[in-house]
């Protein structure tokens, strides 16, 4: 066979990217009868660019998607993008300079879909281009029509069981995006604040209350002290005058109040935080609300209406300090609830929102997310941690434009809901004129669903792009620990709400990148690395095998050294195998009457680190299987066993040793590249091409037979034996290297006397690799010149 002289790295890799896709080899097939090992890709939300996270943690599902293949499984590996929602209406705006607010919705949505469809080949081509064995033939968008219509489909149903309804209440908002939130979009940011001392008169006395937000004086309702404190018992019920504002407002005795916190006298406004909007309700007070959608104050606030929530606490804080309402300030740092979309303070505003029912089935979540084994076993505590907190029903509505519509109307007259027929959808209500039985017209709902709300039915928007009937539930899902609160806690709702099952039977979560420190990387923190440009250098085979070196859930530091480790096991691959192929040019697939000792060694060795490997892939430790793998390929196969067996290929020691040989090199070779096959895929193929493919018949080595243990291959003695040798070789090396000399110094070697009869089937082979001129049995182990 012709071997090329060296191996192009990039020029391979999208050679046989490119083979692959021609070839179908990723291609689910739904006709098979094999057993199915399902997916659940997570889609990545098309921001334009793939992170180095992401080929971090794409690169781990796809080694279990790939072992699972080759075990011939039929896998199902679809392949989708996340692209609906605030994070591509953000995406738009900044690559096309406009605001969606500013638009008709019909316009901004035509705008998104057009500019989607300019840069989703671009987008999903790096995915391709790691490596990722899905299958590309079809790709779904959470804002397809499929998607569209599985995720209404859902809405109706949740909506005929009773599990969603609408309701006018404080939800949480963001005035930045100017849409409510659901709690799973908060995040908690640090950050420095002053607790201002605020006086409120009181007949002859007053009242201090401490407050972080003085600008919410005007919607203040009443103030809470606790019943047990003695510093207010007597002014319990009276009014006070709200400073600058002069409303009115009741002291209320509530136990609820904090005696430590501040003065112990608490401001109740409508609404300053959700112990503010239970307060509210429970007491059933009018609520002052003085905050607009857009985070300016209204009319309540008189003087100050029009300002920003910002500008307006500074001069309430003047007026405060100059009318001596203000007794003092402290420093504070605390925790604010942010959007983790877009980083601004939440607000809780009224207004009707659509909710999907959660607070009243916790424990069901709770029970069903128990039968799910998760991988590492950890993160089921993080999932059970955030159910537990969760105090707020799912708000599935948003004030936006470009995602999926709800599909309902309002009827002007009767001002009942009229559904969409399940034969309508996919539908955008805004784009048909309906009329109510009553003969009302009706009016389209224009508020948009969650993201969330649709990219929580990923597994039946994938088997129905595949027009499969229900195989629920899926045997994986990968995703990363930052998304359990959401993606992972959102799809187990929906299946337990539609199909009353776990959606997978399996949740794997990986971890982050770090940078070399072991500092979080971002773009404006300038340590972020692009993939491209790793690609470029090292290759996709060497950043897999970078990324193959975390465990699942845990952190890894992106170090160079680890990229350069890849690149040179890809080339000593490449590099050990044609110099193997090349000494099977006459071999003619013969099995030796006798093994050579040292093969049988080999073999022996090889078959323990394929029950291991299987057996870590079985369990998702694919960390595990690298490390066997390589050091099984650097040590045990290229630094002895291939010195040890070169005389028998270059020197003509008997027909016999050298077809034991060949035949141990032709297995072993098939065999470390198949367990090498799921971490570095194109080398891999590439020599398997060069020989192996047309001996399986099989068009690639991805669609080929994992590797199977034999227990027929076990030989314990052999391996005794040959640990011994390879020991007493390593001696007659370091030798040679302490006395400066050439590896290929010949030698006189003596044995000991009793180990003449366990050594004696190996001798020729010692003698040759350490080039010992003799080779003699006297008292003790000795080498010299
Ligand atoms: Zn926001
Ligand atoms: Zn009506």
């Amino acid at each position: 066979m012709q071997l090329p002289t060296e191996y192009n790295i990039n020029e391979a890799e999208s050679k046989w990217q490119k083979y692959w896709e021609r070839e179908k080899i990723y291609n689910f097939d739904i006709n098979s009868k094999k057993q199915i090992f399902s997916i659940d890709t997570p889609p990545p939300t098309l921001s334009g660019k793939m992170h180095l996270g992401h080929t971090f943690s794409y690169s781990q599902e796809d080694f279990i998607a790939r072992f699972h293949r080759m075990k011939q499984e039929n896998v199902f590996y679809p392949f989708g993008t996340d692209d609906n929602g605030l994070p591509t209406e953000r995406l738009i705006e900044k690559l096309k300079n406009v605001k969606s607010v500013k638009m008709k919705r019909q316009e901004f949505i035509d705008l998104c879909n057009k500019t989607l469809n300019e840069i989703k080949n671009d987008f999903i081509n790096d995915w391709i281009k790691i490596g990722m064995s899905c299958d590309f033939s079809k790709t779904y968008s959470t804002i397809d029509k499929n998607s569209i219509k599985t995720s209404q489909k859902s809405f109706l149903e949740l909506y005929r069981k009773n599990l969603v309804y609408q309701r006018e209440y404080p939800s949480i908002w963001c005035v930045n995006c100017q849409t409510a939130i659901a709690q799973a979009e908060l995040e908690d940011k640090e950050s420095e604040s002053n607790f201002n001392y605020i006086k409120f008169p009181l007949d002859n006395a007053s009242i201090t209350i401490a407050t972080t937000r003085p600008e919410l004086l005007p919607a203040c309702v009443c103030i809470f002290v606790n019943p047990n404190d003695n510093r207010y018992k007597n002014i319990i019920n009276k009014k006070v005058k709200v400073p600058l504002f002069n409303q009115e407002v009741k002291i209320i005795s509530n136990e609820s109040a904090d005696m430590e916190k501040g003065t112990g006298a608490l401001m109740i406004c409508s609404y300053g935080d959700k112990y503010d909007v239970e307060a509210v309700n429970k007491l059933n007070l009018n609520p002052r609300v003085c905050i607009t959608k857009e985070g300016k104050l209204n009319e309540l606030a008189g003087k100050y209406q029009n300002l920003s929530i910002k500008d307006a606490r500074k001069e309430i804080l003047n007026d405060l300090q100059k009318n001596n309402f203000l007794i003092k300030q402290e420093k504070i740092k605390h925790n604010v609830n942010v959007h983790d979309k877009c980083g601004a303070e939440i607000e809780f505003l009224s207004s009707k929102q659509w909710f999907i029912k959660i607070i009243e089935n916790k424990k069901k979540f709770i029970d069903f997310g128990k039968k799910i084994k998760w991988h590492p076993k950890t993160m089921l505590s993080r999932y059970l941690n955030w159910v537990n907190g969760i105090q707020w029903d799912w708000c599935i509505s948003r004030q936006r434009h470009f995602g999926v519509p709800f599909p309902l109307w309002y009827c002007e007259k009767c001002n009942d809901i009229i559904l969409a027929k399940d034969d309508e959808i996919p539908i955008d209500p805004l784009n048909k004129k309906i009329k109510c039985s009553c003969g009302g017209n009706g009016i389209p709902e224009k508020d948009v669903m969650d993201t969330w709300a649709t990219s929580s039915l990923t597994t039946e928007i994938a088997l129905n792009l595949y027009n499969i009937k229900k195989n629920i539930p899926m045997s994986l899902r990968p995703q990363a620990h930052d998304i359990i609160r959401t993606w992972a806690f959102y799809t187990i709702v929906k299946s337990i709400y539609h199909n009353n099952n776990i959606p997978w039977k399996e949740v794997i979560i990986s971890g982050h990148v770090l940078d070399p420190k072991g500092e979080s990387m971002h773009k404006s923190k300038g340590n972020a690395i692009e993939p491209k440009e790793v690609l470029i250098k090292y290759g996709s085979d060497s950043l897999r095998f970078w990324a193959a070196g975390a465990k699942l859930g845990e952190d890894l530091r992106y170090l160079e050294k680890d990229l350069v480790t890849g690149k040179k096991t890809i080339i000593k691959l490449f590099n050990a195998s044609k110099l193997i192929l090349m000494n099977l040019n006459d071999y003619k697939n013969e099995t030796p009457e006798k093994f050579e000792l040292i093969d049988l060694w080999l073999l022996s060795k090889l078959n323990n680190i394929i029950k291991n490997c299987t057996e870590y892939l079985e369990n998702y430790e694919y960390s595990k299987a690298k490390s066997e793998i390589e050091n099984f390929f650097w040590n045990t196969f290229c630094d002895n066993y291939l010195e040890i067996i070169k005389d028998r290929l270059y020197n003509n020691r008997g027909e016999n040793a050298k077809i034991s040989a060949q035949y141990t090199l032709s297995y072993s070779l098939l065999n470390i590249l198949k367990l090498f096959a799921p971490i570095m895929p194109h080398i891999t193929e590439e020599i398997y091409h060069f020989y192996y493919s047309k001996k399986e018949d099989k068009k690639s080595i991805h669609i080929s037979n994992w590797p199977e243990y034999n227990k027929k291959l076990n030989n314990k003695k052999a391996e005794k034996i040959g640990d011994e040798i390879v020991n007493l070789i390593s001696e007659v090396r370091q030798f040679k290297s302490k006395s400066n000399k050439s590896l290929k110094e010949p030698v006189n070697i003596t044995l000991p006397k009793n180990k003449h009869q366990e050594l004696k089937h190996v001798l020729a082979d010692f003698k040759s690799v350490c080039n010992a001129k003799n080779i003699n049995f006297g008292e003790k182990f000795e080498i010299e010149f």
